[in-house]
């Protein structure tokens, strides 16, 4: 598995495939973008040293097709791939078949990645290494009745999760038991269809808890944590929103629950980047872990920007066989980051997706701004994927720096052709309660249901 990367392939599209790029480039890494036929004219294309187009613009036709991904590897003489994340970035199936192949796979072993890709699975793993974990059912439920019979233990209202879910999919709330009844096999068959695997498990609702998440680098041996972000601004269940550190944590509680992290990435012998996401409780000060992400992960640049370290560059070097070469006292928190992202959705019209060309663009600039994005202007959007365009990000000596250059930030943005979520962080940025950070999982969500009756949009 170690040896060094010569040549990279790209197995993702959009702003991740473009920062993986760049990433590779500061190593100077050759890169191979792996792009489907409406990815032709990318800006990942445009970038990489070279481009294998591997199929239809169908995800299931190109960037989930693993052959076609390995065909690409073996005419590109790459020996690498960075599966960005979302696609096969946690196909535990695909990193064996990379390693199979010869080459690198950018990322925790297909035995990690197996075992934490699975949620009832991880949530053993979490608490066999003393982390605590949302009470829920022991393990997968197969049928109604011994799901009736955990709901009993676990409690309502509760969720039915997925094993296999991810992106916000695959998870269904229940009241009560006849709620439960009938929401169970609904989840079953869903979770079986999207997923291709049907296990399901039940977890207490925690109605009023923030969203809090660890990043972790390790190197098989050692690992460190890279403090936490918060992500708790989130509409169906996908973030929005995210900051770091968490607005919250006294240092006594960051120092727990990074170290539960690090506890549990060590206990994993984990290689590579990842998130561990934890639901906490603010009124009782509780943690409780969710799932653990073996992939880089969307909002991983506010963690970059306070501790000045590369994540990308990390993963790649990690991959390469170089040992961490970092303690945990090397890394410091410095101030504060945000992100906020733009997607091609419509927040006027309940956000109906809104793919489009790209007209006018002008992203913001100055000391503490950064943008990751795939656009430049002519660029057709195309509609077969996710609906992230940009992400705008901001960092300042404190949380307080961070809004003000977030909201210069915004105003100075300018992109015509489609519709985006630039204006819902316009107006977010004016409220007094994200300006106070009192907010929880469900806030975003009631914001916009008040603003919708209100007949604000
Ligand atoms: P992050 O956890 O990095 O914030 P998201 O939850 O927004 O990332 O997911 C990133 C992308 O990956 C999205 O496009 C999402 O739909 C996709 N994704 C994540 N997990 C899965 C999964 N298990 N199955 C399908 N798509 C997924
Ligand atoms: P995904 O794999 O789709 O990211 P997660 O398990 O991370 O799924 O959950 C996604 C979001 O759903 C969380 O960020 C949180 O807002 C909400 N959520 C998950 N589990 C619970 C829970 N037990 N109680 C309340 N909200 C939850
Ligand atoms: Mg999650």
């Amino acid at each position: 598995m170690t040896g060094s990367i010569n040549k990279l392939l790209v197995a993702n599209r959009g702003e991740i495939a473009v920062r993986i790029i760049r990433a590779a480039k500061a190593l100077g890494i050759p890169t191979v973008a792996a792009c489907s036929e409406a990815d032709a004219d990318s800006m990942a294309a445009r970038m990489a040293d070279e481009v294998q187009i591997i199929g239809p613009a169908r995800a299931d036709k190109s960037y989930l097709n693993v052959q076609a991904l390995l065909g690409a590897l073996q005419a590109s003489g790459a020996n690498a791939v960075h599966p960005g994340y979302g696609f096969l970035s946690e196909n535990a199936d695909f990193a064996e078949a990379v390693v199979e192949a010869g080459a690198i796979f950018v990322g925790p072993s297909a035995e990690t990645i197996r075992r934490m890709g699975d949620k009832a699975e991880a949530r053993r793993t979490a608490q066999a290494a003393g982390v605590p974990v949302v009470p829920g059912s022991p393990g997968e439920l197969f049928d109604l009745d011994s799901a009736l019979a955990a709901a009993e233990v676990v409690g309502f209202p509760l969720l039915i999760k997925a094993s296999a879910g991810g992106g916000g999919r695959g998870i269904r709330l229940a009241r009560d038991a006849a709620q439960l009844a009938e929401e169970f096999p609904r989840a079953q068959r869903e979770a079986q269809t999207a997923f291709g695997n049907g296990a399901v498990y039940l977890e207490r609702f925690i109605g009023r808890a923030r969203h809090i998440e660890v990043q972790v680098l390790g190197d098989g041996k050692h690992a460190v944590h890279l403090f936490e972000r918060e992500c708790s601004l989130q509409r169906r269940r996908q973030k929005i929103f995210e900051e770091a550190p968490s607005p919250v944590l006294s240092a006594e509680q960051r120092e727990q629950l990074c170290s539960s992290a690090v506890r549990l990435t060590q206990a994993l012998g984990y290689q590579g980047a990842g998130t561990l996401e934890y639901l906490y409780d603010d009124s009782t000060g509780e943690f409780f872990f969710i799932e653990m992400n073996t992939r880089i992960q969307v909002e991983h640049p506010i963690s970059e920007l306070i501790t000045g370290i590369d994540l990308v560059q990390a993963m790649l070097r990690i991959a390469g066989g170089e040992p961490l070469g970092l303690r945990q006292s090397d890394i410091r928190l410095n101030g504060a980051a945000l992100q906020m992202r733009l997607n091609a959705e419509d927040p006027a019209r309940d956000f109906f997706p809104s793919p489009g060309k790209v007209e006018q663009l002008i992203w913001p600039q100055g000391a503490g701004v950064r943008v990751d994005s795939h656009l430049y202007p002519g660029y057709a959007v195309p509609p077969y994927y996710d609906s992230l365009l940009a992400k705008l990000i901001v960092h300042g000596r404190d949380r307080g720096e961070a809004l003000a250059r977030a909201r210069l930030a915004v105003e100075h943005t300018t992109l015509t052709g489609m519709a985006s979520t630039l204006s819902l962080h316009r107006e977010l940025l004016a409220e007094p309660w994200l300006e106070q950070a009192d907010f929880h999982t469900g806030t975003l969500e009631t914001w916009l249901a008040e603003r919708r009756a209100g007949g604000v949009a």
